[in-house]
């Protein structure tokens, strides 16, 4: 790569690096885990929810989460579900954009190390 086409794609680089960031600017909380909703059968063997699926009880709401590599799920009411779903929602797209930032700043850094070079190469130069 030639020192203009660095600069160039370096250039290109922190725009794209920038857009994400800004998008990141307008995401509202974020939540870790994810948010589910269930159907249950219940205890009673006479209950039409142990032969008829579309008969079983819920939605129930729950989050799950990993906490030290072990799965734990926490019941929600409906109100706590939407809010937390809307989070989780929110975290997802930023882990997204992070990767995608990631991406870019790996791009990023064949340029900018040409350019540091270039830089100290022209530092080094003699006086004349
Ligand atoms: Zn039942």
């Amino acid at each position: 790569m030639d020192i203009d086409v660095a600069h160039k794609a370096l250039k290109e680089c922190e725009l794209r690096h920038k857009a994400l960031a800004r998008r990141i600017g307008d995401i509202g909380f974020i939540w870790q885990g994810s948010v589910s909703k269930r159907y249950l059968k219940c205890g009673k063997a006479t209950c039409a929810c142990q032969r008829d699926p579309d008969s079983r009880h819920g939605p129930y709401y729950y989050w799950t989460t990993k906490v030290a590599g072990k799965s734990v799920a926490k019941k929600l009411d409906g109100a706590h579900a939407e809010l937390l779903q809307e989070w989780v929602k929110n975290r997802i797209e930023m882990d997204s954009i992070i990767a995608e930032m990631r991406k870019v700043s790996k791009e990023a850094l064949e340029a900018a190390l040409i350019i540091a070079e270039e830089e100290q190469t022209a530092s080094k130069k003699p006086q004349e």
